[in-house]
C-alpha cells in the first residue's frame, strides 16, 4: 500500500456541483482519492506536499494525437491539409522505423507530463512501442494502431487487421489498467469500403470502439456523397464503425443528421482546434455539437499540425474560437472549456473514474503553481486557468496516485537522453526521406 497527501491546496473538483474548496488536503491511498477536506484521522502518509498557492485539478485528457509525430514537429509547415500530407508528412513517415516510434513518444509524453496531461488517445503506428512509453511513464493511454486499408498505400510496416486486433487482445486493460485499446482505421477518405468494414466486425467482435478521422474538409464530404451518396458520418455508420463508443476526430462538416448520429451512437467527437486554425480550416461546431447532446473532447493531434501537445493551449483555442465564430461570448465558459479537457476526455477514453477529483475516483490530477503574477487576482479561479495559465505552471502530476511529475522534475523518464535521441531521429527521417504520394486526394 502507498499513501499520499496533498496539504494546503485549493481545490477545484469539476464535480456536479462545481465544488471549489479551499486550503484543503487530498488524501491519495494507492489509486484512489480517499478524502477531501480533512484526511482520515487514522491515515498516515508515505508522502506529504505542502500545496500552498497551488491548485489541485483533474489532469488533462489529450483525447486525439499521434504522440511519435513530435519527430515531425515544424517538418511541413505552412501548407494546406492536402500539401501537408502528400508533400510532408506522408514522404518524412516513409523514413520511420519502428523504434523512432518509442523515442517519438517518450519526448511527447516528456511535454504532455510537464503540461499537466496525465492520458492520451494515440493512433498511429508501432503501437507496441507506444504501450512501452506507457508503461514506463506511468500515464494513461487509449492506444489505436492505425491502419490505412487502402488500394494504393503502403502500411507503415507489418499492418494488417490481424496484427492490430492482436495487439488488442494482448494489450488491453494492460498496465494495471492503464492502457485501453482501440482499432484506428485511418478515415473513410483513405481506407476502402471493405477495410471499414471488416475493421467494424473485428470491433465488434472485440468489443472496442474505433478511432478514426471523419469529415475534416468540404472536399472530403463533397467527395463522399459522390461516391457514396451519402456523409461521412452517415457512410461510417452504415459499416458499423461506431457500434462500439468510439472516438470520431475533427467532425468539422456534420449536418443535423449526422449530429444525430453522433448523439445515438454516443461517439465522442474529439475537436483539435490548434490544428483547424494552423491548416486553415474551418473548425468543430463545439457548442452547438454539446447543446444537440454530442459528447465532446478536446485533443491536441500531432505535433506536425500543432506544433505541441500543450492542452492548457487547446483548451483555451477552444473557448476562443467558439466565442469568435458564434459572436457569442457567453459560449463555452471556462469551468465548461476545463470539463471538456478533463472529464469528457476520460469518458471519451473510457477512463470513466477519472476526471473528477471526489472520493473514490482515480487520483489523476494536477497541481498547478498559483502564486504568479499573470494568475494574481484571484476572482475567477476557472478563468485564471483557461486564460491565464501556462504549461510551465504545472508543479506536479499524479496519475494513479503515483507523483509523475514532482516540483517540476519528472520521476519516470530520462529527459535529456530522450530529447538527445529524438532529436537525431527526426532528422534522420527528414534527411532521408523519399518521394511524393498522392494518397490524399480529399
Ligand atoms: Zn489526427
Amino acid at each position: 500500500m502507498s499513501t499520499l497527501l496533498l496539504k494546503h491546496a485549493a481545490v477545484l473538483t469539476l464535480n456536479a456541483e462545481n465544488t471549489i474548496l479551499e486550503s484543503s488536503s487530498i488524501a491519495i491511498q494507492d489509486e484512489k482519492i480517499i478524502a477531501i477536506g480533512e484526511p482520515p484521522r487514522e491515515f498516515v502518509a508515505d508522502e506529504i506536499i505542502d500545496a500552498q498557492h497551488h491548485v489541485a485539478l483533474p489532469g488533462f485528457f489529450n483525447a486525439h494525437t499521434h504522440a511519435a509525430m513530435t519527430l515531425l514537429r515544424g517538418s511541413a509547415e505552412d501548407l494546406p491539409l492536402d500539401r501537408w500530407f502528400n508533400e510532408g508528412i506522408w514522404r518524412t513517415e516513409s523514413a520511420l522505423q519502428e523504434e523512432d516510434v518509442y523515442w517519438g513518444v517518450a519526448l511527447a509524453a516528456c511535454e504532455m507530463l510537464r503540461s499537466g496531461t496525465v492520458a492520451f488517445a494515440d493512433h498511429y503506428f508501432y503501437m507496441h512501442n507506444v504501450a512501452r512509453v506507457v508503461q514506463e511513464s506511468g500515464m494513461k493511454a487509449l492506444l489505436a494502431w492505425c491502419v490505412f486499408g487502402s488500394d494504393f498505400a503502403k502500411e507503415m510496416g507489418p499492418t494488417t487487421l490481424e496484427l492490430t486486433s492482436d495487439f488488442v487482445a494482448e494489450f488491453q486493460n494492460s498496465a494495471g489498467g492503464r492502457i485501453k485499446t482501440m482499432l484506428g482505421p485511418h478515415s473513410p477518405y483513405i481506407s476502402t469500403e471493405r477495410s471499414l468494414r471488416d475493421a467494424a466486425n473485428v470491433a465488434r467482435k472485440l468489443n472496442v470502439g474505433c478511432h478514426i478521422h471523419v469529415s475534416e474538409s468540404q472536399a472530403q464530404v463533397d467527395n463522399s456523397y459522390k461516391q457514396f451518396g451519402k456523409s461521412p458520418v452517415a457512410y461510417l455508420n452504415e459499416l458499423g464503425i461506431f457500434d462500439n463508443p468510439s472516438i470520431a476526430a475533427h467532425a468539422i462538416y456534420v449536418n443535423e443528421d449526422d449530429i444525430e448520429i453522433l448523439r445515438a451512437k454516443k461517439v465522442s467527437v474529439a475537436a483539435c482546434p490548434k490544428t483547424h486554425l494552423k491548416l486553415a480550416m474551418q473548425t468543430t461546431r463545439i457548442v452547438d455539437l454539446l447543446n444537440a447532446g454530442v459528447h465532446v473532447a478536446l485533443g491536441t493531434d500531432g505535433a506536425a499540425s500543432n506544433n505541441n501537445l500543450d492542452m492548457l493551449e487547446v483548451m483555451r483555442l477552444a473557448a476562443l474560437l467558439q466565442k469568435h465564430d458564434s459572436g457569442d461570448a457567453t459560449v463555452l465558459p471556462s469551468m465548461e472549456a476545463l470539463r471538456l479537457a478533463t472529464q469528457h476526455g476520460a469518458r471519451a477514453m473510457g477512463f470513466n473514474n477519472s476526471g473528477v477529483l471526489q472520493v473514490d475516483a482515480d487520483a489523476d490530477l494536477i497541481l498547478l503553481d498559483m502564486d504568479k503574477p499573470h494568475l494574481v487576482p484571484r476572482h475567477n479561479l476557472a478563468a485564471n486557468i483557461v486564460h491565464s495559465a501556462r504549461a510551465s505552471d504545472v508543479n506536479y502530476v499524479i496519475v494513479n496516485g503515483k507523483v509523475l511529475l514532482r516540483q517540476g522534475e519528472l520521476t519516470t523518464l530520462d529527459e535529456e537522453k530522450i530529447m538527445r535521441e529524438a532529436e537525431a531521429r527526426g532528422l534522420r527521417m527528414a534527411r532521408s526521406a523519399q518521394g511524393q504520394t498522392q494518397m490524399y486526394k480529399g
